[in-house]
């Protein structure tokens, strides 16, 4: 938002990040789980329920959310899935004005089109394919999936929202490439344009009527308190987390969570309602292997440090994603289920031990799966619901914040 809306020379736009740069090993595809426990994210973990999590440290799971330049886009799976008709247009049919299919998608061509030219850049994300290795595994899903009926696609666009495909990914040249390197690096010349990093936003102050904010109120390095202030208006767009804690804190949310907090209530508002996400269920699959050859590990190192290529570019099969629709006689062509696929080969217990650290397994958990990887290739197939109908609410004081999930 602030590398468009700085394309007008004459407004002015600062951007407060809470993070720094992101860390190198973000950078790398193949390492995509590795960068959740670090300074670079928040680490949240919603409120135990008896229910869910159970395979996870106090029942808790780990809900990481980025905090560096480029946000979650920085820690993310990088993978390329737009949402379908039907999606948008229900928001937009609930009351989510200018969100329906028709009017989205313009927007999403121009974001992944190259914008400007090389004197004027204007900022866009990459897309490309991901370096492909592991194929056999693919292979095992593809050929299942065909057994049962469900195609093979290219890519989820109209008309083919169902089956497998490989997605692209938000890579360039087998690196990384966040918003924050696709949109704001591109255009960081412009004078009308300042980011500050490292600046948590902890208040947003509002005039007497309640209806503009004045000034944002930030911490610098965990050290400095600073104000700034607001020349026309202030965007929050600190994520699904901390964009309704930013604005409870504020002032903004409900009366019955913000007065016991001593919070002075400027707007009584649903803020941290209706909380979503897609749950996801893991299924493990062991599959007879042969052992690995632990030299071709170095070899794939020295081939992404020197050449930028082989496994380390990809993110082995988890670009295959499979839309399923679970009840074959629906006659919608839409899915309610979302599979992605995580592998670890024969013997490359580092590999599923950093993952299963990265996820907060428990000891026994974790212990069972590192003996399996000993003799068999792993995969662990993320079922998603697309439409959970359980939601959750987030609710926050100053140190603590609360989320629950039903
Ligand atoms: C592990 C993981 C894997 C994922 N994989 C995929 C995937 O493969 N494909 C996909 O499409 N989506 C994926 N997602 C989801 C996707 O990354 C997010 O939906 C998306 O990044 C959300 O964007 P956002 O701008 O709303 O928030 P964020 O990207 O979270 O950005 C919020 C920004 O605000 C900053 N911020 C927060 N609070 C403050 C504050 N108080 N003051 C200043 N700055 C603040 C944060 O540091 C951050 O930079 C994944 C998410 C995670 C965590």
């Amino acid at each position: 938002m602030a590398s468009r809306l700085s394309e007008n020379p004459l407004w002015n736009v600062l951007v407060l990040e809470a993070g720094g740069d992101p860390p190198p090993e973000s950078e790398i595809p193949l390492l995509l789980f590795y960068n959740q426990h670090s300074n670079a994210t928040y680490a949240y973990h919603p409120l135990p329920n008896e229910r869910s999590c159970k395979a996870w440290e106090n029942n808790q799971c780990h809900w990481p959310r980025g905090k560096t330049l480029g946000g979650s886009g920085a820690i993310n799976a990088m993978l390329y899935v737009r949402g379908n008709r039907r999606d948008y247009d229900r928001w937009c049919a609930e009351g989510s004005e200018g969100w329906c299919y028709d009017q989205v998608w313009p927007y999403l061509q121009k974001s992944i089109t190259l914008q400007g030219d090389d004197s004027h850049p204007l900022g866009h994300m990459n897309i490309n394919e991901f370096g492909r290795f592991d194929e056999h595994i693919s292979e095992l899903f593809l050929r299942g999936s065909a057994e049962l009926g469900i195609p093979h696609v290219e890519d989820f666009l109209e008309g083919s929202y169902l089956g497998y495909a490989h997605v692209k990914g938000t890579i360039v040249d087998g690196q990384r490439s966040s918003s924050a390197k696709g949109y704001l690096a591109k255009v960081s010349k412009r004078p009308n344009l300042k980011v500050i990093k490292n600046a948590q936003v902890t208040k947003l102050n509002f005039n007497k009527n309640g209806d503009q904010v004045e000034s944002v109120e930030f911490k610098l390095r965990q050290e400095h308190s600073l104000k700034v202030k607001i020349g026309k208006e202030a965007i929050v767009s600190a994520g699904t987390l901390d964009a309704p804690k930013l604005l409870m804190l504020s002032g903004v949310g409900p009366r019955d969570v913000l007065e016991p907090l001593n919070v002075p209530v400027i707007h009584d508002l649903p803020v941290g309602e209706n909380l979503q996400d897609h749950v996801i269920g893991h299924i493990y699959i062991r599959v007879p292997a042969e052992p690995g050859d632990p030299k071709k590990d170095l070899d794939s190192i020295y081939d992404y440090i020197m050449h930028n290529s082989g496994p380390f570019t990809g993110i082995g099969p988890t670009s295959l994603t499979g839309f399923i629709k679970t009840n074959a006689s629906n006659p919608e062509p839409y899915p309610d289920v979302e599979m992605h696929h995580i592998t670890f080969t024969r013997g490359k217990s580092v590999f599923l031990q950093l993952y299963l650290n990265a996820m907060e397994a428990k000891p026994a958990f974790k212990q069972y799966l590192l003996d399996q990887v000993e003799n068999y290739d792993l995969i662990d197939v993320f079922v998603l619901v697309s439409h959970p109908a359980s939601k959750g609410s987030l609710n926050c004081n100053p140190l603590h914040t609360k989320i629950h999930l039903s």
